[in-house]
């Protein structure tokens, strides 16, 4: 037998993995993550590395192969923890081990430091005061929302303040050359954030919040390790939780990953965390540098922080002693990598946990349908946080049905209901957001007189409409010419929704001329900082409406807001994936939640074709448990995740002709291996040649992913459907192995999807 050794990890060049011998000695002993002693080079120096597989084979000359000289007593290192959970990423999600590698540890890289800069508050507190008086005074509502930040804490990082807190350089500079405050330029590394004053206020907690943290907390301490998801309403305390589970855990000389999408990580959230933990908080983000968040991850490494708080890639940090993984906004799709391996972190959290032996606390005001079904059959510990910790009340929502609308002789995009209540606000001086429900790629047919949208016969999500003019599902490749006529209605308003957010704005001008009007959309927010800008502005009431697509719903809190506005609802419910209904009733539940962030209560108008729709309709009630019966229904019945298992096999070349062929001779392989599956499933029943039985898993496709041809390049993508999630590994493997041995592979790339989103 062989291992496969990875030595020297910290450096940028992870890409040469060695093959050593594995003594008779250490037989059966090795796993993949284990360290092992080597000789290395030419003088055979001693050096550690690690095992990152097991074969029965050697690619190397055998005379010139090394044997592994031993395996250290001393328990795990933190490294080996991640090479071994690097390992089940490879196998669970495809790809190399040197990609999976690459995921998870932290790589040196060679740079200049960075100079972080912090802002100090020059002013005593009757001064400040006096001086965020005199802002108010002259409505300068950027310098008072930067001294009040500064009133509660005195130092701040400059980055949280313009990124976060929505605050741009000029006013900065304002208040510095007026004495208010000083920059001062710091090395990240060596001097963390100190903060002033850390959390001395109590807080009582609600039954909810305290149920759920007994329970915790009892668990724990009795050594039990789970997977709870907390399903709480926005506001109803999930973060306070949090942060009084981490306590418990640190309190236990143990650390706490805290996974948060960076979108929704506001100046507030960060400030809580901070004033709670001090220092010993560390929050990572896309923006640091690759060196800066090798330093982070070093500080982790060497005990200097308990908490580290980040987007998806802050699952790896190298804790001695980890305790708990939180992630929060559990259903967020940024949770899957875009990248190969296409891990999903709630999956490998709960990974990581069991093999460090920590808890994982999930939540979400709307969970997955993967973690509630999860949770429904017992694998996760579900609490329900259904009160808002203050009492405040939830936004008021209104569908409109725009059938009716068309019928009454509006065509506009605006409801009448909506230009209404956006008379009203602009008269109160309230702000109003309009949210185009679009997302990515869409080129769905629907009929605007009776709301029929043509779906693919087999697969029942929606068909989209390709440049040659034909009608073509995703997932099994079905074709059909565009039609024109309503085949329910005989309508002939019938076609692609074509209103962009340009449009939406252009409208708001015409019909309110006296209402400042701002937009957020790809266009807009091309240049750097031009986020911050357009958020800043409207955070400072600098406009009464903001146009966008759903990069507005997210994270960011403008008490002003009183009204939000959805048009065009259904536009996410046909994305032609089955995920579509469930992205949908997440985005307007989020929309109805950015109305009434303040003290005066919120209002939301959710205008649809399809107003009946179940999760239109769910979520305009606010009922997530409605939709979930109506969608776990429809998985179930069409065998989508997470009633049964999905991997799409992405294969890509830029030869049309041989990619077709390539996939049709996959397809075929596949088949066979399944039916050879199925077969020896009949013998293990006794059942042998009795072809009566369901095969263990269906073939879909091939068919053209969304965007059939990117920069010359072709793809196809061929699902497989399965009831066991080991099978789909199973057969991944095979297809590796398949596709490596026949050369007519070679111009052609392939990848693996599990359970894409
Ligand atoms: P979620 O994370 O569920 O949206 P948060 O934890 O952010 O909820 O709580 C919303 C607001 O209510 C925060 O300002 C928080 O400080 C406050 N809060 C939470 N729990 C309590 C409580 N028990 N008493 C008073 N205020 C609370
Ligand atoms: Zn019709
Ligand atoms: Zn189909």
């Amino acid at each position: 037998m062989f291992a496969d050794v990875i030595v020297d990890i910290q450096h940028e060049k992870l890409d040469k993995i060695f093959q050593y011998r594995i003594p008779e000695s250490m037989e059966g002993k090795l796993e993949p993550g284990m360290e092992v002693l080597v000789p290395f080079g030419k003088g055979n120096r001693q050096i550690r590395g690690y095992v990152t597989g097991i074969s029965g084979t050697c690619d190397y000359d055998l005379s010139k192969v090394k044997e592994i000289m031993e395996i250290p007593e001393r328990a795990m290192e933190i490294e080996a923890k991640l090479v071994a959970l690097a390992a089940w990423m490879k196998e669970n999600y495809g790809g190399t081990m040197i990609q999976a590698l690459k995921t998870v540890l932290p790589i040196k890289q060679k740079e200049n430091a960075k100079v972080k800069k912090r802002l100090r508050l020059l002013l005593d507190e009757e001064t400040g005061r006096r001086q965020l008086h005199y802002y108010q005074e002259k409505n300068q509502k950027a310098r008072a929302r930067l001294i009040a930040a500064l009133l509660d804490d005195h130092v701040l990082e400059y980055e949280l303040v313009t990124k976060k807190l929505n605050i741009t350089t000029p006013v900065i500079r304002a208040l510095e050359e007026q004495g208010v405050l000083a920059v001062e330029t710091e090395r990240i590394f060596r001097t963390p954030l100190k903060q002033n004053q850390q959390q001395t206020r109590r807080i009582t907690y609600t039954p909810e919040q305290r149920n759920v943290i007994s329970r915790f907390r009892q668990d724990y301490g009795a050594g039990v390790r789970s997977t709870y998801l907390i399903h709480g309403v926005t506001g109803s305390g999930k973060t306070e939780v949090y942060m009084e589970m981490i306590r418990t855990v640190v309190e236990l000389g143990k650390q706490a990953i805290v996974l948060i999408p960076e979108i929704a990580l506001t100046y507030q959230t960060v400030m809580r965390f901070y004033r709670r933990f001090g220092d010993r908080v560390a929050i990572m983000n896309s923006r640091l540098s690759a060196g800066e968040r090798y330093d982070q991850m070093m500080r982790a490494k060497a005990g200097q922080v308990d908490v580290m708080i980040g987007p998806r890639s802050a699952l790896f940090t190298p804790f001695p002693d980890l305790g708990l993984i939180v992630i929060d906004e559990e259903h967020e799709p940024t949770y899957k990598s875009e990248q190969t391996p296409r891990y999903h972190a709630r999956e490998t959290a709960i990974q990581r946990a069991k093999m460090e032996n920590a808890s994982v606390v999930l939540g979400s005001a709307t969970p997955s349908m993967e973690a509630m079904y999860r949770a429904r059959r017992g694998e996760y510990i579900l609490f329900e946080m259904k009160n808002r910790s203050r009492m405040q009340r939830m936004a008021e929502v209104y569908t409109v049905d725009m059938r009716e609308e068309l019928k009454n002789g509006n065509r506009s995009i605006l409801s009448t209901k909506l230009r209404e209540l956006m008379e009203d606000r602009l008269e109160k001086g309230e702000q109003i957001m309009l949210f185009l429900n679009r997302r990515g790629y869409s080129g769905f047919i629907s009929c605007r007189e009776c709301g029929h949208v043509v779906k693919c016969p087999h697969c029942d999500v929606s068909l989209s409409v390709h440049r040659d003019g034909k009608m073509r599902c995703h997932y099994c490749g079905y074709e059909q010419p565009k039609i024109t006529v309503c085949p329910e209605c005989g309508s002939r308003y019938i076609g692609e929704f074509r209103a962009g957010t340009q449009q939406i704005e252009e409208i708001v001008h015409e019909t309110f001329p006296q209402a400042r009007v701002l937009r957020m959309d790809m266009d807009t927010t091309r240049q750097k900082d031009a986020h911050e800008k357009i958020l800043s502005a409207f955070a400072n009431e600098e406009a009464d409406v903001l146009v966008g697509t759903q990069m507005i719903v997210k994270g960011h809190d403008f008490p002003n807001v009183t009204l939000v506005g959805v048009l065009a609802a259904d536009m996410s419910l046909y994305t032609g994936d089955y995920r579509s209904g469930e992205r949908t009733f997440q985005l307007l539940t989020q929309a109805a939640g950015r109305a009434g962030r303040g003290e005066r209560p919120g209002e939301a108008v959710i205008q649809t074709y399809d107003p009946s729709h179940y999760a239109i309709e769910t979520a305009a009630a606010q009922d997530y448990e409605a939709f979930y019966e109506e969608e776990i229904r429809y998985r179930e019945l069409m065998g989508y995740p997470p009633a049964e298992q999905l991997l799409a096999v992405f294969v890509s070349g830029e030869d049309e002709v041989l990619l077709e062929k390539g996939c049709h001779y996959l397809k075929e392989y596949i088949l066979r291996v399944i039916r050879g599956l199925s077969g020896r499933e009949d013998a293990r029943t006794g059942k042998t040649g009795v072809r009566t039985m369901q095969p263990a898993a269906a073939v879909i496709g091939p068919a053209s992913p969304g965007i059939d041809k990117i920069k010359d390049v072709y793809r196809r993508v061929i699902y497989i459907k399965a009831e066991q999630y080991e099978l789909l590994v199973a057969m991944k493997n095979r297809v590796e192995k398949y596709i490596e041995i026949n050369s007519g592979f070679d111009s052609m790339r392939i990848q693996f999807d599990f359970n894409p989103m």
